[in-house]
């Protein structure tokens, strides 16, 4: 430093004034840094991905802010900050981010199409969400460098990802327009996606009688719903008689008969997913049988899944005052 003496005290104010502000600038550039790296987790929901987009922006004009105060910007230490604070910038226009997005909505457009019953729609989306996901993970790179994880294969994927996904309507949603043609016509399939879909369709017209029979290999559906000692569950009526003969031959009274008056009317169905090979296990509610088998049958969230099909009654009191 060159101060003159006669500048002593003054600028010895202004200097500490501006290493003040860059401290700031600083506390601003690590939060923003932070809030720019939610964007580079593949599993963001869309949640996130509109905070951060929202927070963004706001922090780079608080940046600009400080700034364009005295001293700020000339201040050695200044461009360090100001890496972070682009690196976040960058973020909202990565095509990483894009996808992120493109991902959210796909995963949303699955969902109502699960609910309509439309199952290539549910595959097609799934898979536009799957491939996104994994690209923004390829992505993770290095932030303040810029320096992308990406092949030039992933960019092609990425460009091709969303491409599809203008086709298929799920970009338009972002003006809050619900995405996706409603109509029979839709965008060319993949064939692996179209016998994906009619998989599924084949599925859902086998769980159209009901609950397949608990009994091993028996291919029955429709089963009844039955009880024995306080335990529920579904046995088809040709397998009922083998189903006593066995709780004879293991020391029980062969009495499993059908639940007197059936499953009740509003009674809901919970469908537990576990991990037939470690550990986790997940719930989904139904409201009827034939939605029941068929979630047992097409979700699959662990590669050894297992299900078991249970009635809850709507009736039944909360333990809960
Ligand atoms: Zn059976």
């Amino acid at each position: 430093m060159t101060t003159t003496p006669a500048r002593g005290p003054a600028a010895a104010r202004a200097a500490a004034e501006t290493d003040r502000q860059v401290r700031r600038l600083y506390r601003l550039a690590y939060r923003v840094h932070s809030i720019g790296n939610t964007l580079a987790d593949p599993d963001a929901t869309a949640g996130t991905v509109a905070r951060a987009t929202a927070r963004i922006p706001r922090a780079l004009s608080a940046a600009k802010r400080l700034l364009a105060l005295p001293g700020v910007a000339d201040h050695d230490e200044t461009p360090y900050a100001l890496g972070f604070v682009h690196a976040a910038e960058r973020r909202l226009t990565d095509p990483a981010t894009r996808l992120l997005t493109v991902a959210n909505a796909a995963r949303a457009a699955a969902a109502r199409a699960a609910a309509d019953g439309d199952d290539l729609r549910v595959v097609v989306f799934r898979d536009i969400e799957e491939r996104s996901r994994h690209l923004v993970g390829a992505a993770r790179g290095e932030p303040v460098s810029g320096r992308r994880g990406w092949t030039r294969q992933d960019r092609t994927a990425s460009d091709t990802l969303q491409r599809q996904a203008a086709q298929w309507g799920l970009t338009a949603g972002t003006d809050g327009r619900p995405p996706g043609p409603a109509g029979p016509g839709h965008p060319p399939v993949p064939a692996r996606l179209a016998r994906e879909a009619a998989d599924r369709a084949a599925t859902r017209a086998r769980c159209a009688p009901g609950i397949r029979c608990e009994r091993p290999a028996c291919p029955a559906y429709g089963a009844l719903w039955v009880e024995h000692g306080g335990r529920r569950w579904f046995v088809c009526a040709r397998c009922l008689p083998a189903e006593n003969a066995d709780l004879r031959a293991r020391g029980f009274r062969p009495d499993a008969k059908p639940v007197p008056g059936g499953v009740p009317e509003g009674a809901r169905f919970s469908v537990r997913l576990y991990n037939a090979a470690g550990r986790g296990a997940r719930a989904v509610e139904c409201g009827t049988a034939q939605e029941a088998q068929f979630i047992a049958e097409t979700e699959r969230p662990f590669n050894n899944t297992g299900y078991e099909i249970s009635v809850r009654y709507a009736s039944r009191p909360s333990a809960r005052p």
